[in-house]
């Protein structure tokens, strides 16, 4: 049984075998499978015969020798290098790992309770974690997450994997795939520092946010292959074909062949790309398109640049709370939207206020609600902590003096709820003008359209709003009510059922009628197979992952308005989907 509650079910040593999942993040890569086992994931709970209880023991000794080694090995390695400011990190794991709530606490949960190893070492890290709740001292306090580490390093050395975010980066990290039961959009986030070439996980649907940053990483990934985790081994060579969803695990010398070569491909591709990164674009009938970029934070500021962008049509802001204790302070979170807005140079920089809740929960969050999509995410959240709503309102605001920034507001549902949020940032323009802190008073407010209810009743939503975008991913969420982070339902979430383009195509035609901008920011923006009918329904502002900016140009480049009219106008009455299907195809043709 691995670590994790599913059956280790390996297979002969250097068979050749495939997996299928689904392709979120497309191109291929090649490597070897490195296995990720986080504290995060469900530690598997047995019993241990009282004859096994010894065993079990040395299991775990055994494993907090290996963790010992690897922290001194580790220890020795960043003393002289440029990490050393790392090595009072590592001392201190070294420490706890000494200490006897860690050497002999879980030896004794495991001999009272018959238990295994992981169990009673999960046990330990609850009692554990629930005596840092009452501790006041800062510095104290913050010594939690490295009491969670050190756990997780005894965890994963018990399950028989190297740990994820090693300190000290391998030779191989660059060809590394990452293969894991689930990871949340903080890990992925975290795959900046650490340049994986790819990541495969059991679970996770299409447009999850790990997903979605897979895709504007630029890394091919596959979700949804239900048994990867425990069936591939460590360092095994594993091909990733993520527009397909394709694993291929140790391929013969052929197959091998065959996807090099198509990796160069794609090589050559992208580079004749680039050719288009100043081009305008505009489709052959002349009319302008803008073409904008998602980020999530201020580091991808390079690979927007890279694309040609013509502005940041929406900056996730949840990722600079992510992956900490402490929530960003004004300062801080002005500091990182200035740097995005005077990076831009002019060019529009649309941040959302927090999206948090859903599959993006803040560390130390409360217990998760029982549907987390359709509880307190978003403005919902924002509206209840107007304290952390306020800090961030005006930290854009003092940043919106420094270029062309704009707030968007994230899940849009009600009218009192788009009154409560004109009134916050009114509010926050009040108080520093109050403090004579400048900000460009001008500053467009714009709603995300993400809910049926808000697509359906635009009119009155319209009104308070410059600008409009369209989150798809959440559309089509809430609209077929599928969970868009569960594999189990990821074959039902479909963009091209109609009652999606239905309300994607009313909500242009209204702001089209209000004469206020619109632009669609979901997945969809990014999906060359659906510029064309984005364009014929009248949308003339994208916004993507600036890895899909020069795809999409050049399918803009390449159309003529007059020509797709009467096609689109086709698929928007067809209701058969193969009929659909064929019909995009050969839209796109
Ligand atoms: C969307 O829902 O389409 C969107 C762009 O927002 P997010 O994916 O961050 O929920
Ligand atoms: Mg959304």
């Amino acid at each position: 049984m691995a670590a994790d509650g599913s059956p280790a079910t390996t297979h002969p040593q250097n068979v050749c075998f495939t997996m299928h999942g689904i392709g979120v993040s497309g191109g291929i890569a090649i490597g070897h499978a490195h296995l990720f086992l986080g504290m995060s994931t469900e530690v598997d709970h047995y019993e241990v015969a009282s004859h096994d209880v010894s065993r079990e023991q040395r299991r775990y000794d055994r494993a907090v020798r290996e963790v010992r080694d690897e922290l001194k090995e580790l220890a020795e390695s960043v003393r002289h290098s440029a990490a050393s400011e790392l090595a009072p990190f590592v001392n201190v794991h070294l420490m706890l790992l000494e200490d006897a709530a860690f050497s002999e606490a879980p030896r004794e949960i495991i001999k009272e309770q018959r238990c295994n190893a992981e169990w009673a070492l999960r046990t330990q890290l609850d009692e554990l974690t629930a005596q840092f709740d009452d501790i006041q001292d800062e510095y104290l306090r913050e010594r939690e997450a490295d009491v969670r580490q050190v756990a997780e390093r005894i965890l994963t050395a018990l399950a028989g994997s190297k740990r994820l975010f090693a300190i000290k980066p391998t030779r191989q990290d660059a060809d590394m795939i990452l293969v894991a039961r689930d990871l949340s959009p903080a890990d992925v986030i975290l795959f900046r520092e650490h340049p994986f070439a790819a990541f495969v996980t059991d679970m996770g649907g299409a447009t999850s946010h790990t997903a979605i940053i897979a895709r504007s990483l630029a890394i091919p990934a596959i979700v949804a292959l239900h048994h990867s985790r425990t069936i591939i081994r460590e360092d095994e060579i594993v091909i990733v074909d993520g527009t397909q969803g394709v694993l291929i695990v140790n391929p013969d010398r052929a197959v091998l062949a065959e996807y090099r070569l198509r990796q160069n491909q794609a090589r050559l591709e992208r580079e004749k790309l680039k050719r288009l990164k100043s081009a305008p674009a505009a489709t052959l009938d002349g009319t302008q398109v803008q073409l904008q970029a998602n980020i999530e934070l201020p580091s991808d500021l390079d690979a927007v640049k890279a694309s040609g962008a013509a502005g940041i049509g929406l900056f996730r802001s949840e990722f600079l709370f992510m992956n900490r204790r402490e929530l960003p302070d004004e300062d801080e979170q002005y500091e990182a939207y200035r740097d995005v807005v005077e990076g831009m140079k002019g060019k529009p920089v649309t941040i959302r206020t927090l999206d948090i809740g859903a599959d993006k929960a803040l560390d130390g969050a409360e217990h998760p609600a029982e549907n987390p999509a359709l509880g307190l995410r978003a403005i919902r959240y924002c509206l209840a902590e107007p304290q952390i709503f306020n800090t961030q309102l005006r930290a854009i605001l003092r940043a919106s003096r420094h270029g062309k920034a704009m707030i968007l507001i994230p899940m849009l549902s009600s009218y009192a709820e788009l009154n409560q949020a004109v009134a916050a940032v009114e509010r926050a323009k009040e108080e520093l003008k109050v403090e004579g802190v400048k900000f460009d008073p001008f500053v467009p407010l714009g709603g995300m359209i993400e809910i049926p209810a808000a697509a359906i009743a635009l009119p009155m939503f319209i009104r308070k709003l410059d600008f409009l975008s369209i989150g798809t991913n959440d559309l089509i969420q809430y609209t077929l009510a599928i969970d868009r982070a569960d594999d189990s339902v990821a074959h039902l979430y479909d963009p091209l059922h109609p009652a999606v383009l239905s309300l994607i195509a009313a909500v242009i035609r209204t702001a089209h009628q209000a004469e206020k901008p619109v632009a669609v920011c979901g997945e969809m923006a990014g999906d060359v197979s659906l510029t064309r009918l984005l364009l014929g329904m009248g949308l003339r502002n994208f916004s993507m992952h600036p890895a899909s900016v020069l795809a999409v140009k050049q399918r803009v480049l390449t159309t003529s308005l007059a020509d797709i009219a009467p096609a689109v106008a086709r698929i928007m009455k067809a209701d058969e989907p193969e009929k659909l299907v064929t019909m995009i195809e050969k839209l796109n043709a």
